[in-house]
C-alpha cells in the first residue's frame, strides 16, 4: 500500500469518525429538545383539559365532558399526534374517552394505576405495537389556594412519537449524506494537497537518490518550499555536492598518480633495458658478452635437443693480434676488434647470436644450422675479413689481417655446452696449427686424430 493510500485512508477514517460522532451527539441533543417541546405542549393540552373538566366532573355532567374532550382533540389533532385521551374517576373508570367504545370500562395498566395514585402529573415514554408513545397524566381536582383540592379523577393521554422519530430519522439520513459528501470532498482535497506537498516531492527525491546511486553525480533534487521535505531535499543536494566534489578530486588524484606511475614505470623500463643491455652487451664491440653467450648457448642447446634441430658454434680468433698491437698500438687494436664485430653482425642472421668471447676471440651461435651451413658462413666471414682493408694490417704476415675459425656442430661434435666449446676450441687450435687464416670443422681434426 502506498504512502498516499495509507494517509488518505487514515484521513477519511478520521473525518468520517469525527463527523459521525458529532452527528450522533447532535441527533441526541435534537431529539431531547424536540421531546421536551412535545412534552410541554402535551402538558399544556392536559392543563387546559384539566381546567375545563373540573366543572363538569363536579357537576357529574358526562355529556359536557365528552363535548369538551372532543372539541379539544379536534383543535390539537394536527399539532399533537394524539393517540388517545381518557378521563377516569378515582377508581379508574372511564368517564370520557377518545375511543367512545371504552366508555364505562376500567383502565388497568400500570401507568394508569400509578397516575391515579399520584397527586402530581406523570410523564413516561413507552413502546408498544403502535410504536413509541408519550404517556402523560394530570390529576383533576378543585383548585383552592393553599388547600389540597378535591380529587375528582385523572386525565390520561397518549401522544404518538412516530412522526417525531421519522422526522429525526430523515434528519439523520440527511446528516449522514452531508457527512459523506463533506468527507468525500475533504478526502479529494486532502489527496490533492498530499500529492502536491508530500507524494510528488518524495518521488522526485527518491528518483534523484536512485540516479545518484546509479552514478550520476550531477543529479540534484528539485524541491521548493520551507517544510521538512524541502529541508530533506536541501540536505540531499548538499550531500550530492560533497560527494561530487570529493569524487572529482579523487578522480583527479587518481589520474595524476596514474600518470606519475606510468612515467616512473616508463623510466624504470628504460633503466631496466639499459641495465639489461649493459649486462648482456660487450662495451667495445656492441656484440653480446660472454655471460649472455653462455646462457644463450645452454638454453638453445636444450631447445635444439627437444626439437632435434641442429646448432653450430663458430669460435673465431684474430691471427697474430699481439703483433698488430705491438706495431700499431692498443687503440688501433681496439678499432680492429670493433670493425670485426660489425662484420659479424652484418653477415649473421637476426636469429644468430654473435658474441665477444674474450680478448680477441669471438664466438657465434648459428641456430637451426647444420655443419655444412656453419662451414659456409665461417668461410664467408673469414674471406670478408681477409678482403677488408684495415689500417696497419700491412705489418701482419702476408700483409693482411686475418682470422681463424673452429667449427663444431650439435649433436655430431658434442651434446653439452662444455663438449661443444671444447670441440670448437680444438678446431680453432687446429686452424692455428695448420697456418691460420682458415676454417677448420671439428669433424676433420677428429678424423685426423682418429
Ligand atoms: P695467435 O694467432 O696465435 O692467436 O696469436 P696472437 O698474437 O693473436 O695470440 P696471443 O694469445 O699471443 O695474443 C693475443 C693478443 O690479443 C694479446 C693482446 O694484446 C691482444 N688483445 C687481447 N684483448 C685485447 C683488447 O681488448 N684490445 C686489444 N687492442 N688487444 C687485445
Ligand atoms: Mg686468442
Ligand atoms: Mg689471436
Amino acid at each position: 500500500m502506498t504512502l498516499r493510500t495509507r494517509v488518505l485512508l487514515l484521513g477519511v477514517g478520521l473525518i468520517l469518525a469525527a463527523n459521525l460522532g458529532l452527528g450522533a451527539v447532535m441527533l441526541a441533543v435534537q431529539r431531547q429538545q424536540v421531546l421536551s417541546e412535545v412534552q410541554l405542549r402535551a402538558r399544556t393540552f392536559l392543563d387546559v383539559l384539566g381546567v375545563a373538566t373540573v366543572g363538569p366532573m363536579a357537576g357529574n355532567r358526562i355529556d359536557v365532558l365528552d363535548q369538551q374532550l372532543a372539541a379539544l382533540i379536534e383543535q390539537n389533532l394536527d399539532a399533537l399526534d394524539i393517540r388517545f385521551v381518557a378521563i377516569v374517576d378515582t377508581d379508574l373508570r372511564v368517564l370520557a374517552h377518545s375511543r367512545q367504545a371504552l366508555y364505562g370500562s376500567t383502565l388497568g395498566d400500570a401507568f394508569a394505576r400509578e397516575a391515579a395514585a399520584r397527586d402530581l402529573s406523570l410523564v413516561r415514554t413507552e413502546h408498544d405495537d403502535d410504536g413509541e408513545t408519550l404517556l402523560v397524566s394530570l390529576p383533576i381536582q378543585t383548585q383552592i389556594p393553599d388547600e389540597h383540592g378535591i380529587r375528582w379523577g385523572t386525565i390520561i393521554a397518549g401522544f404518538g412519537l412516530d412522526r417525531l422519530s421519522s422526522a429525526l430519522f430523515r434528519t439523520l439520513v440527511g446528516s449522514v449524506a452531508s457527512i459523506l459528501l463533506v468527507t468525500l470532498v475533504a478526502a479529494a482535497l486532502a489527496a490533492a494537497v498530499l500529492d502536491g506537498q508530500i507524494v510528488r516531492p518524495l518521488r522526485r527525491l527518491t528518483q534523484a537518490a536512485a540516479d545518484l546511486a546509479a552514478g550520476d553525480l550531477s543529479v540534484r533534487a528539485d524541491i521548493n518550499g520551507r517544510d521538512e521535505i524541502a529541508h530533506l531535499g536541501e540536505t540531499f543536494n548538499q550531500m550530492a555536492d560533497t560527494l561530487e566534489r570529493n569524487t572529482r578530486s579523487l578522480e583527479d588524484q587518481v589520474r595524476t598518480r596514474t600518470s606519475e606511475l606510468t612515467e616512473s614505470n616508463r623510466r624504470l623500463c628504460e633503466v631496466n633495458d639499459r641495465l639489461q643491455h649493459l649486462a648482456t652487451t660487450d662495451g667495445l664491440t656492441g656484440l653480446f658478452n660472454f655471460r649472455h653467450f653462455d646462457a644463450t648457448l645452454r638454453a638453445e642447446l636444450r631447445r635444439s635437443a627437444r626439437l632435434s634441430a641442429p646448432l653450430t658454434l663458430l669460435m673465431l680468433d684474430v691471427d697474430n693480434f699481439k703483433d698488430f698491437n705491438d706495431h700499431c698500438g692498443h687503440p688501433a687494436g681496439d678499432e680492429i676488434l670493433r670493425r670485426i664485430g660489425e662484420i659479424l653482425r652484418s653477415r649473421l642472421r637476426a636469429t644468430d647470436v654473435p658474441c665477444r668471447y674474450g680478448g680477441e676471440e669471438f664466438a657465434a651461435i648459428l641456430l637451426d644450422s647444420g655443419k655444412a651451413a656453419g662451414i659456409e658462413v665461417a668461410e664467408e666471414l673469414r674471406q670478408r675479413i681477409e678482403a677488408t682493408p684495415f689500417e696497419g694490417e700491412e705489418h701482419q704476415p702476408g700483409g693482411r689481417l686475418t682470422i681463424s675459425i673452429g667449427v663444431a656442430t650439435f649433436p655430431a661434435d658434442g651434446t653439452s655446452v662444455e663438449e661443444l666449446l671444447r670441440a670448437s676450441d680444438r678446431a680453432l687450435y687446429a686452424a692455428k696449427q695448420a697456418g691460420r687464416n682458415r676454417v677448420v670443422p671439428h669433424e676433420t681434426i677428429d678424423r685426423k686424430e682418429g
